[in-house]
């Protein structure tokens, strides 16, 4: 139903049970969902220590690897990894984790992500404060000159998309949306139209 919709990628969340208090999926899973996929595969990973299988993730097929800032000590060395093994590299943000960490890592990625619920469970509400963080991060990108997305995720719905992307962002994630409607490409018909083609 994803593959006939208009959505651009598929977004996977890794869970570790560690970084955050929840498991999700592993590797199965994910070279699963890859054969069956007629969209590119976006996998974020909230794992502690996440070098440790970045190869592992561009096998089982992810074309977008994000890990969270919070969980590499060596961020420079991680996302350069994921770059020389051909995958697009993300950074996210949990939402008390100020933007202005990113500076000197801007060269380096593809893509942001700004976590806009805290990571570890679907269908949590949207933080409003998360906000100004965007327009702050989005101000830095085009300053940089850097070509990056700026993707957000967590409580992204009709309302909340129009709010972020209006913030700058470009990306948008939803799960529940998306999965708690029965009708799919018809969830995100709506959400594109709520984000006014910017997204
Ligand atoms: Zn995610």
């Amino acid at each position: 139903m994803v593959n006939n919709s208009q959505a651009d990628w598929i977004h996977l969340d890794i869970m570790d049970g560690l970084f955050v208090p929840n498991i999700s999926f592993g590797f199965p899973v994910i070279e699963y969902v890859r054969k069956t996929a007629e969209k590119p595969l976006d996998v974020h990973l909230m794992i502690v220590d996440p070098d440790r299988y970045l190869t592992r993730f561009r096998d089982a097929g992810a074309a977008v690897l994000t890990v969270q800032y919070e969980a590499c000590t060596h961020l420079n060395r991680t996302v350069s990894v994921i770059r020389e093994h051909g995958m697009k590299a993300g950074v996210a943000l949990n939402p008390h984790t100020p933007v202005s960490l990113l500076q000197n890592i801007l060269p380096y990625i593809d893509m942001v992500l700004i976590m806009t619920v805290n990571p570890g469970f679907g269908g949590q509400a949207f933080i409003p404060a998360v906000l100004p963080k965007i327009e702050r991060i989005r101000a830095m990108i085009d300053e940089s000159g850097c070509e990056i997305d700026l993707e957000v995720d967590g409580g992204i719905k009709v309302g909340t998309a129009r709010q972020v992307v209006r913030a700058g962002a470009d990306v948008l994630v939803a799960g529940n949306a998306v999965f708690a409607a029965g009708d799919y490409a018809g969830a995100i018909q709506k959400l594109r139209a709520d984000a006014g083609g910017n997204a």
